[in-house]
């Protein structure tokens, strides 16, 4: 049976308000588009956050057997600058900041943002493609938009036609918005505006003569709107319905309205069965903004260059500290959240090292039964609250209980011929599982730790020494000490003595 049958998955979405049992369209398969970055800018951490949190339900999803096609989208066409289809194209105007090419800004900040992915363990997508890549996908599915009444032309722009697709399918469905509420709120439309009603997007635009990212179309040179590369991409390689579709919270209006009423317009029938959206990430308790001063590009994390930061902290760390929040709350970041996160993943990364080091028993004779059935209930633990909405804050609770009895273990409180060793491999497995290969939380041993390690070998082997001295009363002090200070050494069968850190 594979472990999805075992353990199935809920899912909150975001369209019914409901959590519910993620069934998928095609069994053992899960096809799930996720909004990517627009690459005129250097990623920022709220950023971050948001490709960690679809990459976490990516790797559980494969680490329950299933088989996942995973697309997220370069865009690479910039969006224009407001949601009402005005202003300039981001790419063109950092373009024009830096002096580069719009496809030298594209370049750079696609491998920046790479950088950064690799850097917080952040799996590659199966498919990342480009806006740019499917302009002629863009255009046709803006024709049949147009053909079946859909869509209208004005002076070389297309505009999608809400009104006209309300008739038919309700739009405002994911973000709750009425549409006449949307129709009599801001600015007014004025004589210079193409658009029939303000609720209407652009499909198309014309290009102007100065405007660099520009294509051929039916409706003279231009380059696509803002939500329809999504609409093409996502259905082009998960097809027309398909499971899961995640973003940013800031996304669910309008860009994903717009995606919904492009396709069902387009195709007849909605195109997705779970939306899914992850938070934002405030820092101090504050939104975070540039404006403000308090947002972070994760170098800064990392070397501590920045005002807000006593120190620097590993990806690791930060990673760890976002998962301790359910992706769907918003996530302070501080300071002082950092330095907590950073105590509490050295606790994990220790526990991770040492169940590597456990074995089975191979003395079955011990055994008690309801020793084993904790160590399963653990292991059900992680699954059921994983399911739960993907909720990796509890996953890591389950996981510290783990590391206390991995600490256990290895001290002795509790004996490996205790636990049938079927139990305890699989127990040791999704530790080591849950850990690495789900919420990518990997072995990460800085600098200090590294001469810590050192450090107290010398001591044990002076401990050693004493002994084999048979000064016990310096063996007894070191023994001693180290405890006063969270360090607990321990005496192995064979003679070696090794250690673990308690505090
Ligand atoms: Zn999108």
């Amino acid at each position: 049976m594979a472990l999805y049958e075992q353990y199935p998955v809920h899912i909150s979405n975001s369209l019914t308000g409901k959590k519910e049992k993620f069934e998928p369209i095609h069994p053992g398969q899960v096809g799930m588009y996720v909004c990517g970055p627009t690459v005129y800018n250097k990623v920022h951490l709220g950023n971050v956050r948001t490709f960690l949190t679809f990459d976490v339900i990516s790797r559980y999803f494969r680490y329950l057997g299933y088989k996942v096609r995973y697309v997220r989208n370069i865009t690479d066409v910039g969006h224009l600058e407001s949601d009402a289809d005005e202003g300039e194209d981001k790419i063109e105007k950092r373009a024009r900041l830096e002096e580069l090419e719009p496809m030298e800004i594209v370049k750079q900040y696609t491998e920046d943002f790479h950088e950064v992915m690799r850097q917080f363990n952040i799996l590659p997508p199966s498919i990342e493609p480009s806006a740019t890549g499917h302009i002629v996908e863009q255009i046709d599915i803006i024709q049949r938009l147009v053909q079946k009444g859909l869509a209208y032309v004005v002076n070389g722009s297309v505009y999608f036609d809400v009104k006209k697709y309300n008739q038919s399918w309700p739009y405002g469905i994911l973000s709750g918005r009425k549409i006449e509420e949307l129709m009599e709120s801001g600015r007014e439309l004025d004589s210079q505006d193409e658009k029939r009603e303000k609720i209407d997007f652009a499909l198309w635009k014309k290009a102007s003569a100065s405007h660099i990212m520009r294509w051929p179309s039916p409706w003279g040179e231009g380059f696509p709107g803002w939500h329809i590369e999504c609409t093409v991409m996502s259905t082009k390689y998960l097809g027309e319905t398909f499971d899961i579709h995640g973003g940013g919270m800031d996304l669910k209006f309008p860009h994903h309205e717009c995606e919904i009423a492009q396709a069902t317009g387009a195709n007849g029938k909605a195109p997705v069965h779970y939306w899914v959206h992850s938070n934002m990430l405030t820092v101090n308790g504050q939104k975070m903004s540039k404006s403000l001063g308090n947002s972070f590009l994760p170098q800064e994390l990392f070397s501590g260059n920045h005002s807000l930061l006593q120190k620097g902290y590993s990806p690791c760390t930060v990673r760890f500290f976002m998962l301790q929040s359910h992706y769907s709350s918003t996530l302070d970041f501080s300071n002082e959240a950092l330095l907590a996160a950073e105590k509490g993943y050295r606790k994990l990364g220790q526990a991770l090292k040492t169940v590597k080091s456990l074995e089975p028993s191979v003395n079955a004779k011990k055994i008690r039964q309801e020793r084993t059935e904790e160590l399963q209930k653990l292991v059900d633990d992680c699954f059921l609250n994983m399911g739960d909405d993907f909720n990796s804050a509890k996953t890591l609770a389950v996981l510290f209980e783990m590391s206390a009895r991995i600490n256990d273990f290895k001290s002795g409180n509790i004996s490996v011929d205790e636990v049938d060793p079927q139990t305890f491999v699989l127990f040791k497995n999704t530790f080591i599982g849950f850990m690495e290969e789900v919420l990518g939380l990997v072995e990460e041993v800085s600098q200090d730790e590294k001469l810590l390690d050192n450090v107290l070998h010398v001591l044990i082997d002076l401990r050693k020494k004493a002994r084999e001295d048979r000064n016990y009363a310096l063996s007894d002090k070191i023994r001693d000490d180290l405890k006063k200070l969270g360090v607990q050494l321990m005496d192995g069968k064979d003679g070696e003595m090794s250690y673990v850190i308690e505090s």
